[in-house]
């Protein structure tokens, strides 16, 4: 199996950031998700300077969705990052990891009035999903006595060949607004007097391994700036939004790099604002490319089982990784002790969880599995805890992040009273 350079097997232990899987787990417990600060970093770096080596002007806004942990934030923070966010939540953690508001937007299709106020108190920039959003956040910022900065969520109407679910751009999906429609949704929020249009924001989707899309996609995007620009609006940033994908099947599958990616969407919008004689900023938004690879799963093995397959029953499920289950997922699994141990069986890792679908992966080669073992699952650091559940009634894992061979716990382990704790009794049971 093909390794990114910041895992690696010693003395046929799995590595992480160099330091042993085998005793992250003795030491901190399982399940537990392990990150590598300093691979996050460094790929922050990597786009980073492929855009500006090709256009001075660049913002990178880290998805904050991908993976909230404020360690995570802070580190990109204090790297020059910006962040893409969803929620107040989201919001508010980007402010707490230092991130100031012009290095945020804060997008979302179904934003409450509180989101929306939130975001004007704070002076973030708010992507607009629609009209009815945008003669809200009017009324909004009129009532604070702000003007709200605004980019309109363009729905580009691309097929994007990746899972259906995490297909954002498709003419039927819910994000946005049609690009035809777009110069008619500015002229709308000209005449608002508590909005100042000041950019374009799109994001075709999730796990695109094609830069085909990303390409078309910002050929739109210019077309409607230049537009914009004929209409009077001065444009101070166009967001090409994020979606790059990763490897999940090591040595088979292969993604484009930050530099290839550079290469392809750069020239486009370059070519269009020399041409338009303006110069905004190019902001992306990557969210998983950022941080799946950064993270390992660790999962114990409780029991294995032969029936109709060979089941090997470990300690995290869908509880802690839903992707498998929601999008059909692959994650490379690997033995931690031993990893470099010939297969010799074939193994379905299946969860704790009392659902027939809560696999992690299905029949895999491994070495001999035995009860206690520690099985690792890789590139869990986008969409990972981020979308864990208390699903029957487990309190969710430790995380732990390393930082220049150091680990240290950036999130403890629930506990039972974690789950009680917000629970009330009726009156009537008192
Ligand atoms: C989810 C999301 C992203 C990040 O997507 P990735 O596939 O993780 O890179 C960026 N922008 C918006 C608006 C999103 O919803």
């Amino acid at each position: 199996m093909i390794l990114p350079p910041h895992l690696g097997i010693r003395d046929g232990l799995l590595t992480i950031g160099g330091l042993d899987c085998v005793s992250l787990a003795d030491r901190f417990g399982t399940p537990l998700y392990v990150t590598d600060q300093d691979r996050i970093v460094d790929l922050f770096h990597a786009y980073k300077a492929a855009l500006t080596s090709r256009y001075t002007r660049v913002k990178v806004l880290y998805a904050a969705k991908a993976n909230g942990n404020l360690a995570i934030l802070t580190a990109l923070s204090r790297e020059g990052a910006g962040a893409d966010v969803f929620s107040s939540g989201e919001l508010s953690l980007a402010l707490a990891a230092g991130i100031s508001p012009d290095r945020l937007l804060f997008n979302g299709s179904s934003k409450s009035r509180a989101d929306l106020a939130l975001a004007v108190e704070k002076d973030v920039p708010v992507s607009v999903d629609s009209l009815d959003e945008l003669f809200q956040l009017d009324e909004v910022a009129g009532r604070l006595g702000k003007t709200a900065r605004i980019a309109f969520r363009v729905n580009p109407a691309l097929d994007v060949p990746t899972h259906p679910k995490i297909a954002t751009g498709l003419a039927t999906s819910k994000f946005g607004i049609a690009h035809h429609l777009i110069p008619g949704a500015y002229r709308e929020a000209l005449g608002c007097t508590h909005i100042r249009p000041c950019g374009i924001h799109c994001h075709i989707g999730s796990q695109i391994l094609d830069l085909e899309p990303f390409r078309k996609a910002t050929e739109v995007m210019m077309r409607i700036a230049a537009d914009l620009v004929a209409m009077g609006i001065d444009l101070e940033f166009i967001d090409l939004g994020g979606g790059l994908g990763i490897p999940y099947r090591h040595g088979t599958e292969t993604a484009p790099t930050p530099e290839e990616y550079a290469a392809v969407v750069v020239p486009v919008f370059t070519q269009a604002v020399e041409a338009l004689g303006i110069t905004p900023e190019l902001w992306i938004e990557p969210g998983r490319s950022l941080v799946a690879d950064s993270t390992v799963l660790l999962t114990r093995v409780n029991s294995v089982k032969k029936a109709h397959k060979n089941f090997v029953n470990v300690d995290a499920g869908f509880n802690l990784l839903v992707r498998p289950a929601m999008y059909d997922s692959y994650h490379e699994v690997v033995a931690a002790r031993g990893a470099d141990r010939v297969p010799e069986e074939t193994y379905t890792i299946t969860g704790p969880i009392c659902e027939s679908g809560d696999i992690l992966a299905s029949d895999r080669r491994l070495p001999v599995i035995r009860a206690g073992d520690l099985i690792a699952v890789l590139d869990t650091g986008a969409y990972g805890f981020a979308m864990s559940s208390q699903y029957n009634s487990r309190p969710r894992c430790a995380e732990v992040i390393i930082h220049r061979g150091t680990p240290a716990l950036m999130r403890r382990a629930e506990t039972i009273e974690d789950i009680t704790g917000t629970m009330r009794s009726p009156p009537w049971q008192s």
